[in-house]
């Protein structure tokens, strides 16, 4: 693994705390790739600006608005996770986040800045270029293609130095933000599914004729 990142890394300037998180996303994640590196990199900025360290409980809360790599880098990096309840998925395809101190009840969002997305023009038109040229093929097989003519290019080099070297304040865009703070993750009781006899969250029961029932047998 870490014969990967060095790899991957050589030449790069970048700095030995984001190195060691980049190394721990990569544990996490699996691979190196551009989404990790805005994820890792958003992530501790966030804590920056907050002043906060990375989560042990539900004291910070990350709400990131992209289903992508990035979402990894988030939560290694400042231990807001799904299954924590303080990682909140809002399902708006754009490469931002807020992060909240519930202490403080202070927030900021992050988002990638202009002058970013033009230093990575020639990547996001090579994109366009190839989803356009696949487009007959099933889109399974698109994502694969794009991958494979991607990986390795020259493109996708440059796009990760730019990710990598460009400091915090010419990446992104950072503003304070007032949210309602969402509630904090509930615990539940649970009762047993009388189909399946597999436990299930008392809110998440269901009735079937009579029955008490989990979701799938109901559904089933
Ligand atoms: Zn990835
Ligand atoms: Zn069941």
């Amino acid at each position: 693994m870490e014969e990967y990142i060095a790899r991957r890394l050589k030449g790069l300037e970048v700095g030995e705390e984001e190195r060691e998180w980049l190394e721990r996303a990569v544990d996490f994640h699996g691979h190196l790739c551009g989404g990790l590196i805005i994820g890792v990199r958003m992530g501790l900025l966030g804590l920056k600006e907050l002043g906060v360290r990375r989560a042990k409980g539900e004291e910070l809360l990350a709400i990131v608005e992209n289903d992508t790599c990035a979402a990894d880098g988030i939560q290694v990096v400042t231990g807001c996770t799904f299954g924590k309840g303080n990682f909140i998925f809002r399902d708006w395809g754009k490469m931002a986040a807020t992060f909240y101190d519930r202490n403080k009840k202070r927030g900021v969002r992050i988002s990638i800045s202009p002058e970013a997305l033009e230093k990575m023009r020639e990547f996001r038109e090579m994109i366009h270029k190839l989803l356009k040229e696949k487009g007959n093929l099933p889109f399974e097989e698109v994502f694969e293609e794009v991958r494979r003519e991607l990986s390795g290019s020259n493109l996708e080099k440059k796009m990760e130095k730019t990710l990598l070297e460009m400091d915090d304040d010419k990446l992104f865009d950072v503003r304070e933000v007032e949210i309602e703070a969402p509630a904090k993750a509930r615990m539940f009781a649970s009762v047993i599914c009388e189909e399946c006899g597999e436990a299930v969250m008392e809110p998440r029961a269901r009735l079937k004729l009579g029955k008490i029932v989990c979701i799938p047998c109901l559904e089933g």
